[in-house]
């Protein structure tokens, strides 16, 4: 187990910490500790603080100084992603910037089919190593949490490996992937009963197995008009819930239902909201259900952003993730992403960056990180600046030059 030592002197220490969890915040409300230092003991923050008051109180510590100019706060949490797949699909973007259809670049062999096609056919072992590096470029970027949905296999027996892939990544690397069981994607083409069958199937067979074998405490489905209804949604979620699975919800992409539901059943989060109407958003600010902006889709498919800036007026959280995924956001750059989304959407800094530590920890149901606060975990990241606005100003081009996951430096750039 890790020792007990101080990190710093940081030019300036963001913490995250006193922002709420809803609503809008002013750049004002950030808590900035210059010439800041963190205590760490197994892993957890045991103190924060000006560095050389912390090296004074507890002067028989080891120091892990930092020499350069560096701004910490805490690792990034990624709270949507399918990364866990196999497969291109350069030739659907290709297709989409020459103006043809979703139904035509599916009629051409593309679309989801084609990345479920490659993601069954692949081995366990292929999948891990194309998991590893992706989530190895996210921790390199800075994001030490990952939410990892399965839904590219779509029967039994592949979204189990899916989901056994992601563990045994977790396991492997020092980020931590947070599974959901995302098997209520779409209906495979291959699966001949209807909609409704296919998720008694999911229901009867599939998250029983996941249960048993501990692969993931979520459960998440798509309401569009190609893929699961609002009532068939509720039929689903509700047997999920009954299960334990905790909730998260695909909705307002492109059809309307998915805000609704999601405060109806508890659920922890509602992904996408590119069409999200004020009487919805309006709902979302009553409740306790986190909304997450996914602007990798919005710049994928060429489609309008979510609309952070009314969401967070109206009072409620809101968290950014890059819904990584082959079709629909192929980028995988969440602080590029949010800094995007933040210009567009005039998101104050605070904002976009609460939206990315800790309300994105919320929307994951996370209590343990996303603040530099005692007793949380030491997920830190450094960006070589003294000045933490540079962080969003340089728009995603500016990377952490160091990241720390449980207080130790799992990256360094030179
Ligand atoms: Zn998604």
């Amino acid at each position: 187990m890790a020792k007990t030592k101080i990190i710093g002197p940081f030019s300036q220490l963001l913490t995250m910490d006193t922002i709420p969890l809803k609503g809008s915040v002013n750049d004002s409300q950030l808590e900035i500790i210059p010439n800041g230092g963190v205590v760490v003991s197994e892993g957890v923050i045991l103190r924060t603080g000006i560095f050389d008051q912390l090296c004074s109180e507890f002067h028989d510590l080891e120091i892990d100084r930092i020499e350069k100019d560096m701004v910490a706060m805490p690792g990034m949490i990624d709270p949507h992603t399918h990364i866990c797949w196999a497969g291109s699909r350069a030739k659907d973007y290709s297709l989409r910037l020459e103006g043809k259809s979703y139904l035509e670049i599916a009629q051409s062999g593309g679309g989801i089919g084609d990345t479920v096609a490659k993601t069954r056919a692949a081995s366990a072992t292929k999948l891990e190593a194309l998991l590893t590096e992706r989530a190895t470029n996210h921790l390199l970027n800075g994001i030490t949490s990952i939410e990892v949905k399965s839904g590219y296999c779509l029967n039994t027996e592949g979204e189990i490996k899916m989901l056994e892939v992601i563990r045994n990544v977790n396991q492997k690397l020092p980020v931590d992937l947070i599974s959901n069981c995302l098997a209520a994607h779409i209906k495979p083409a291959d699966f001949e009963g209807t909609s409704t069958e296919y998720l008694k199937i999911i229901i009867g067979e599939l998250l029983p197995e996941v249960i048993k074998r501990k692969l993931s405490k979520r459960v998440d489905i798509y309401i569009d008009k190609g893929a699961f209804s609002v009532d068939e949604a509720r039929v689903y979620l509700n047997c999920a819930k009954n299960l334990g699975f905790d909730l998260a919800i695909h909705g307002e992409q492109f059809t309307a239902g998915g805000v609704s539901l999601a405060c109806e059943l508890g659920a922890l989060s509602v992904d996408h909201l590119e069409m999200v109407q004020d009487h919805e958003i309006h709902v979302l600010a009553t409740s306790f259900v986190i909304p997450i902006a996914l602007p990798g889709a919005s710049l994928g498919l060429g489609c309008q952003f979510a609309p952070a800036r009314k969401l967070l007026d109206a009072g409620c959280s809101l968290a950014i993730g890059s819904d990584w995924n082959p079709g629909s956001a192929p980028m995988g750059d969440l602080l590029t992403q949010t800094a995007i989304l933040g210009i567009f959407e005039k998101m104050t800094m605070a904002e976009s960056l609460a939206g990315i530590t800790f309300r994105a920890a919320a929307a994951l149901g996370l209590t343990d990180r996303g603040v530099l606060r005692i007793g949380l975990l030491a997920d830190m990241i450094g960006f070589p600046t003294s000045d933490y606005r540079e962080i969003l100003y340089n728009q995603g081009s500016l990377k952490p030059s160091m990241v720390w996951k449980r207080g130790e430096k799992v990256s360094e750039r030179i």
